[in-house]
């Protein structure tokens, strides 16, 4: 049993893993990250921190001895990595959480095998194997890395038949997916914590809209049928249960409708805290970073209602100069990661806004 005043490891130093110390050291815990880079955003919020590469056996063996519990807040960690960590302390996700969802085959495989619908895909690692794939799915298609692949980079959209083959040679004949075109009219995901006993408390549905490829506006209510909503929190239930995970994480979907018919298709599995839940930190009775924490220590999950009608939008390069106007509007929540330097495309904050239900 992991109690208040225990050490919660992070591995990652980014702004998900200074949300996560945040929400931790609320709860009492003292916080210790691990993170490569020494201008990490979360070093700045936690009690303790280690500066090492992931693959720094020894840091990695020191740090395990010195937390009670580790989590991470991305999804890349290596699987030795992970393998040294469970080896000393409890790893939450658990380690087959990762190894299927940093590859895109082994994670549509994963799904498609609970029968949950996914786009048509097939493996990718030769030129023959392309043909094929081609040939049993069709263009148009999306070509993706099966690993490292994130805000649209290592993908790329395929319409001619010859385009497929020299994006694959720009991503350095890397093993990759070709999945058919899904034509969906919006993008939705599910944010959603299980704990070890298998308990489960789902979010609202959220509806996401993408700029340059990188998330920019998510607005909750998503805005579906009721019915649809129920079914996307019963296909992150079952992805939930069968990887028994314990943690938050979130399921991107692409909501297809004919006509008056929705239906759901799943895209991606995040095994962590997700820049789609992050409305819930201010939206809802209890942020998702407070409600990981909740689920990696075995406590009893939070209340995920949400308070009112929420926008959360990204602050994405110079759009965080902005935050003195963001400060002066009413009921703005700003959140600022702390990052110095505004690159083109780097996440620097997000703001969020709750309405009155209904207005
Ligand atoms: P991903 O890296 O898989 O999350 O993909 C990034 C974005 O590319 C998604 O959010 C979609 O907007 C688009 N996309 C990915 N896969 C497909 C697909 N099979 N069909 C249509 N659009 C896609």
């Amino acid at each position: 049993m992991i109690r208040p005043g225990s050490t919660f490891g992070i591995l990652g130093g980014g702004q998900l893993g200074r949300m996560i110390a945040m929400a931790a050291a609320e709860l009492g815990l003292r916080v210790h990250v691990y993170a490569p880079d020494p201008d990490s955003p979360a070093f700045e919020v936690a009690a303790a921190h280690t500066v090492a590469s992931y693959e720094d056996e020894t840091a990695l063996t020191d740090f395990a001895q010195a937390v009670d519990v580790v989590t991470y807040e991305f999804e890349n960690v290596p699987g030795a990595t992970a393998a040294i960590l469970s080896d000393h302390t409890r790893l939450a996700p658990n380690a087959r959480a990762l190894s299927i969802t940093q590859d895109r085959f082994a994670e549509k495989t994963f799904v498609a095998d609970l029968g949950i619908p996914v786009a048509p895909f097939a493996a990718v690692s030769t030129p023959p194997e392309y043909t094929e794939a081609v040939a049993a799915i069709g263009l148009p298609a999306v070509l993706k890395t099966r690993r490292f692949g994130y805000d649209g980079k290592g993908q790329a959209m395929i319409e001619r038949w010859d385009s497929g083959l020299a994006a694959w040679n720009d991503f350095g004949q890397a093993a990759s997916i070709l999945e058919g075109f899904v034509a969906f009219e919006r993008e939705v995901s599910v944010v959603a914590a299980r704990t070890r006993d298998g308990n489960f408390a789902a979010y609202d549905l959220c509806a996401n809209e993408h700029r340059s490829h990188i998330l920019d506006t998510t607005r909750v209510p998503a805005g579906v049928a009721p019915q649809t909503e129920r079914e996307a929190v019963t296909i992150a239930r079952r992805i939930a249960d069968a990887l028994d995970y314990v943690g938050v994480l979130a399921v991107e979907m692409f909501l297809v409708r004919e006509g008056d018919r929705e239906s759901l298709v799943v895209n991606e599995i995040a095994p962590r805290v997700h820049n789609s839940g992050h409305w819930t930190l201010g939206g809802a009775q209890t942020s998702q970073f407070e409600q990981h924490v909740r689920a990696v220590c075995g406590w009893p999950l939070g209340s995920t209602r949400r308070l009112g009608r929420v926008q959360m939008q990204n602050l994405i390069g110079s759009d965080a100069d902005r935050w003195e106007a963001l400060l002066a509007e009413p009921g703005a929540r700003l959140h600022l990661y702390g990052k110095t330097q505004a690159r083109p495309g780097r996440k620097m904050g997000h703001v969020t806004r709750v309405f009155p239900e209904g207005g």
